[in-house]
């Protein structure tokens, strides 16, 4: 039986952080056995919230880095540039004629980042990734795209996008359904909803021990447990958060030690940070693997986009013999 196709991408901002891993790439891993993966190094995407490129194929390949090293299969996954791969352009502009102005501005993720990001002036391109995001589902013709909650929206674009074409010139795209992560979301170190290398709050998939444990000293606790003995509230406690995530085998332990004062914050966090740091030294060890061959690493993104460029083509010709366009 033929594999589904899943297409799986992130926007390169470099180095990646544990939010990464439990948000999306703990759930590529396992689902690339499943399906046939493409994994989209989303670099045209970056352009949305941030025209300065001068760093963008170094954090690409810091980017592609992680992933191999978290145990990305580049053999049964292609791993590629979005900008290397001329036929999303092509497809996109093709998908924005078949979409409203007025659909996408009621698109409720769109609308939430323009607000946190204080955006005034938004332009044309940000309101229509969307469009983009479906062009690059579909020239893969992925039936399926894992994605957070937050981006469900998009998701059914996408479906939108290609009934619409199919509807319009025959059958060449599925509607993609979209696969939900189980964690969705990590707390940053501040307390903030979300961790992200803007904001500063992130422990980085290759912080060494020494910096992990610097990091989590200074993270939020529950602000009412001052010292040990204190009886304290792990419910609103973001180490616990992590505890809950990276060792679930002593979380009934830690929780009742934390309420009744057994257990001091000191002592917690640095049970913390040895987990993750336990949980990160083989990606840490990879990655450094990788940092000394470069070489290795510039081949498998070259093979993943000739790989990925065959199937878009074949894909383009489709929709071209579709429109009527050969
Ligand atoms: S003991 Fe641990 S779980 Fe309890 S408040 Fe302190 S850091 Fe949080």
């Amino acid at each position: 039986m033929t594999k589904k196709r899943i297409l799986s991408g992130m926007r390169p901002t470099g180095k990646l952080h544990i939010g990464h891993l439990v948000g999306a790439l703990d759930n590529w891993i396992k689902l690339q056995d499943d399906y046939e993966s493409y994994h989209l190094i989303a670099d045209y995407h970056v352009l949305t919230t941030r025209l300065e490129t001068k760093n963008i194929y170094n954090d690409s390949i810091e980017m592609l880095i992680d992933w191999l090293a978290c145990g990305l299969d580049p053999i049964k996954s292609p791993m590629f540039r979005q900008s290397q791969i001329k036929e999303h352009t092509e497809l996109h502009l093709i998908f924005s004629m078949l979409i409203t102005v007025n659909r996408l501005e009621r698109n409720p993720t769109v609308k939430d980042q323009i607000r946190d990001l204080h955006i005034e002036h938004v332009i044309y391109g940000h309101l229509g990734y969307p469009v983009l995001q479906a062009a690059d589902i579909l020239l893969y013709k992925g039936g399926a795209v894992p994605v957070g909650e937050d981006q469900v929206p998009h998701v059914e674009i996408s479906r939108e996008i290609a009934r619409k074409f199919n509807n319009q010139y025959g059958v060449v795209f599925p509607e993609p359904e979209p696969l939900l992560t189980k964690f969705a979301r990590l707390q940053g170190l501040d307390g903030n909803a979300k961790m992200s290398k803007s904001l500063n709050n992130t422990i980085l998939l290759s912080d060494e021990p020494a910096i992990i444990k610097a990091k989590i000293k200074k993270a939020v606790t529950d602000p009412n447990k001052i010292r040990k003995g204190d009886p304290g509230d792990p419910d609103i406690c973001l180490i616990f958060s992590y505890h809950k995530k990276f060792i679930s085998a002593e979380v009934l332990e830690i929780n009742a030690a934390c309420r009744s004062g057994a257990l001091g914050c000191v002592d917690c966090k640095m049970k913390c940070a040895s987990k993750i740091s336990e949980l990160l030294n083989p990606i840490i060890e990879k990655r450094h693997y990788y940092e000394q061959k470069l070489n290795e690493v510039t081949d498998i993104l070259l093979d993943g986009e000739k790989r990925a460029r065959n199937t878009a083509q074949v894909t383009m010709n489709e929709v071209r013999e579709k429109m009527k366009l050969g």
